[in-house]
């Protein structure tokens, strides 16, 4: 299972109850926090996440909405005592900026952060034993990335009426859910993983699609994803201002999971100029139905799916 719950859904004016961007994704017991806009902790406090269970933290781009929170997450970490190594992965400067506001401050800080620069192609930046984790650049007015997180299940279905009828002992079949061969020890005959199981529930997977232009190459990294968060600044009424300033309307985001071949939208990233939200529903889901908005304090949750059987 994999959640992502939402912390802010709006853009650069916090407005109408809604606030800058940040999101958790949660696999299995491990937070990673997707953008720190300001306020970002105080959203954390009143959706009760844990922050001491946040091991990654991953920021897009380095406009303001979406990282001028970091600095005093990370000290409130530190006045509660943290220990426990950081990640933070990002844009290079992040590092320099963090620095100086500590060093400015005089702060030591009880527990290790390491940086991690985005390559600017993208690539896998995280491989875990729940979930690989991998950027992707985008079209925004500075250099951005999107995550795409990809939850480990690894497990396979048993055939257990296969398995004994081959003889394997049954203290075996955890092994052979994992993945692994079994070999006869008194006729070293081996018996194929494949002849006595077949493919588990497909993993659940997620990406967050940051700031960006419309852009249907993005689709190319979204390839077998399940849901994705793609910004929707503007409606179409304001499809030339969303252009110009490097941001995408609710009927792009819609054509972009339509090309991804995705199966839910998660629409975010709302101008201050809208009150209202439904009317980036009413855009969407005529070419995207699966559409939701990403309302803050909800957590959306991917499950894995199931294969279906070749005819
Ligand atoms: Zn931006």
């Amino acid at each position: 299972m994999l959640g992502i719950t939402i912390l802010g859904n709006n853009s650069a004016i916090p407005a109408f109850g809604r606030h800058p961007t940040a999101q958790i994704v949660t696999v299995a017991d491990e937070l990673f926090l997707v953008d720190c806009g300001e306020g970002t902790q105080m959203r954390m406090s009143t959706f009760r996440v844990r922050q001491s269970r946040i091991t990654h933290i991953l920021i897009s781009h380095l406009h303001g909405d979406h990282f001028y929170g970091l600095t005093g997450l990370i000290n409130t970490m530190n006045l509660l005592n943290r220990e426990q190594e950081l990640h933070i992965h990002g844009p290079a400067p992040v590092e320099s900026v963090i620095n100086m506001h500590l060093a400015l401050a005089n702060t030591q800080l009880r527990f290790t952060i390491h940086y991690h620069t985005n390559p600017a192609e993208g690539g896998i930046i995280h491989q875990g034993a729940q979930v690989q984790i991998s950027c992707f650049p985008v079209t925004h007015r500075i250099p951005c990335w999107g995550y795409r997180f990809d939850a480990r299940t690894g497990r396979r279905k048993l055939l257990v009426e296969k398995a004994k009828s081959l003889g394997i002992p049954a203290e075996f079949y955890k092994k052979l859910v994992q993945g692994h061969d079994y070999e006869n020890p008194a006729t070293g005959a081996c018996i194929r993983n494949e002849w006595v199981t077949e493919p588990g529930p497909v993993p659940p997977s997620y990406a967050f699609c940051a700031d960006t232009l419309f852009n249907p190459a993005i689709a190319g990294y979204l390839q077998g994803v399940h849901t994705i968060y793609h910004e929707s600044t503007f409606l179409e009424s304001e499809a030339d201002k969303a252009a110009i300033r490097f941001h995408s309307t609710a009927r792009q985001a819609a054509l972009l999971a339509k090309i991804a071949g995705v199966k839910c939208l998660l629409l975010g990233h709302f101008s201050s100029r809208y009150e209202t939200l439904e009317p980036f529903l009413e855009e969407a889901t005529p070419i995207f139905p699966n559409t939701l908005l990403a309302w803050e304090g909800t957590t959306f949750l991917v499950r894995p799916t199931a294969v279906s059987k070749p005819a």
